[in-house]
């Protein structure tokens, strides 16, 4: 079937959303669109699942999500083909995504009992007759909403951090990407065949709001700031707690002793990969006066190299077709305001492609330095040294991630970044680093999925206390006496009562 509306826009046909290839519009799936009550059915079903999944305990869910995790990695080229097919990803990109996703649940399900389990907790002075013991216990249900131009990443970033601490999830991917969604749910219930532990809901952004209002216990939301707002809006009717996973506007810095050649592949990388449809994209460069001209040649000489097409080219279609006109009215206001193209410029803007593009003399108040582009398109700044570059990268609301490219002052410098992860001499590297969180500050959001703090956002802390001894001077209870009072003083200056 060819589709008759823009390549890619989904499709509703009899109650069917249909998923179109972004750069042909054949249609590459269909599943069914939810309703509210199916979205409520879902995550009653997905109770019950939580239960029986919580009960098997860390040992049964690793293995399970370790088969889950080999299902998915024995069938990869078939997943990549079908990402390449509904995003329009080159096949290699699917395949680096697919990679890190698996890697991210491989970790999860290893992890998970060393990280949430029960352990115990020493207590101190105070209460020293009891020990402490703490875990984390799962919510329950977890709604994951995804984003279309990570599909399998960033559900997998929550999904597969949820289900190994313990809880059911019901997941709404992108209306851009649900055949994508639908078949990691599948490979899942393939290992999983007892209870519904992982399903997905499938619509427009309506399904994602019905699923926000359903009585999950948590929200883990990735996607853009706007809607981020209203999922937080829709939760706080019910005090549903959130993870909001939302945009950015990374920036990399390079500094006077940074090897220039390394620092242009990098960010050609950082910025072009997907096409540029990265929430932790590279979309503005400072780069120190000794350096600027020099590392603006490098990239305008790499990134002219790349190619741009359907198939094996290195970047595909734009997926969400409305975003060209986005990409289109940055590059047109940044030449309006004084930047000069060094690469591409207003033409780069061929639908549903654009070829990369490189912007140069942009002031700081033009959208395509302010806003998220999300198309491959850079901005090169000029800056006097790196305190200037730090000052105009933390001057966004925006603070996702980062990169900085020098020796002597980068991890110094990367520490000053606002925002919730760096990179020094790479871009995007800690994405696929599972042992470190990943999320951001300010209009990127709250909350962090992978590692450790990934697992702790999904179970909530459990504090119990034991008594191993009888209390030698007795504080909470109302048989103390006058004289346990007076000693309670005196201990309690003892212990912090010293100093100025
Ligand atoms: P959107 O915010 O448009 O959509 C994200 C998801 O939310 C989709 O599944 C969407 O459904 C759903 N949705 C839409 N409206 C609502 C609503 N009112 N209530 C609940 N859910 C709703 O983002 P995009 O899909 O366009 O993704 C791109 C954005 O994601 C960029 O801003 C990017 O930076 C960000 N992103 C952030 C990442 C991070 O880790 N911080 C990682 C990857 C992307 P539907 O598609 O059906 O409208």
């Amino acid at each position: 079937m060819t589709a008759v509306h823009a390549p890619g826009a989904p499709l509703i046909v009899d109650g069917r959303l249909v998923s179109t290839s972004p750069a042909r519009g054949e249609e590459v799936g269909r599943v069914p669109v939810a309703t509210g009550a199916d979205v409520r059915a879902a995550v009653e079903r997905a109770r019950v699942a939580g239960d029986w999944w919580a009960g098997i305990g860390f040992t049964g869910r690793r293995e399970r999500l370790l088969r889950w995790r080999s299902r998915i990695a024995r069938r990869m080229e078939e997943l990549a083909g079908l990402a390449h097919a509904e995003g329009g990803k080159p096949v290699g990109d699917a395949v680096v995504e697919i990679l890190t996703a698996l890697e991210h649940i491989d970790w999860a399900a290893r992890n998970a009992r060393r990280v949430l389990g029960p352990r115990r907790v020493r207590s101190r002075l105070i209460l020293a007759e009891f020990t402490g013991q703490l875990e984390y216990q799962p919510y329950g249900v977890i709604g994951v909403i995804g984003p279309w131009n990570y599909p399998v990443f960033t559900p997998i970033g929550s999904a597969a951090y949820a289900l190994a601490a313990g809880n059911a999830v019901v997941f709404k991917p992108s209306e851009y990407t649900p055949v994508v969604g639908q078949w990691l749910v599948d490979r899942f219930a393939e290992v999983v065949p007892e209870q519904p532990v992982l399903t997905a809901v499938h619509g427009l952004g309506e399904v994602g709001a019905a699923l926000c209002r359903s009585g999950v216990a948590k929200v883990a939301f990735t996607g853009s700031t706007a809607t981020a707002k209203e999922v937080m809006a829709a939760c706080a009717e019910s005090l549903t707690p959130v993870l909001l996973e939302a945009g950015g506007k990374d920036a990399m810095i390079v500094d006077a002793d940074a090897d220039l050649d390394a620092a242009a592949e990098a960010c050609v990388w950082g910025a072009l990969t997907n096409a540029g449809q990265t929430c932790i994209g590279i979309e503005r460069v400072y780069a120190v006066d000794q350096v600027f001209d020099a590392f603006v040649d490098k990239v305008v000489t790499k990134a002219g190299r790349l190619t741009v097409g359907p198939d094996d080219a290195d970047l595909g279609p734009i997926t969400m077709p409305s975003q060209l006109d986005i990409i289109r009215r940055h590059i047109e206001d940044a030449i309006a305001r004084g930047g000069r193209a060094v690469l591409g410029g207003p033409d780069a803007v061929q639908p549903p492609y654009v070829h990369p593009t490189v912007l140069v003399d942009v002031p700081e108040d033009a959208d395509a330095v302010r806003e998220e582009t999300f198309g491959p398109t850079l901005t090169v700044t000029r800056v006097r040294d790196v305190d200037e570059a730090v000052e105009r990268t933390n001057a966004l609301p925006y603070g996702l991630g980062g990169a900085v490219f020098g020796r002597k002052r980068a991890v110094a410098v990367a520490r000053r970044l606002r925002s919730g992860m760096a990179s020094v001499n790479s871009t995007l590297t800690f994405a696929g680093m599972s042992t470190l969180p990943f999320g951001g500050v300010g209009d990127s959001g709250f909350g962090r999925i992978h590692g450790a703090d990934g697992l702790r956002e999904f179970g909530r802390a459990k504090a119990i206390t034991r008594r191993r001894a009888r209390s030698l001077l007795p504080s909470m209870t109302f048989e103390r006496t006058p004289a346990d009072v007076a000693r309670l003083v005196k201990v309690a200056k003892l212990l912090y009562g010293r100093g100025r």
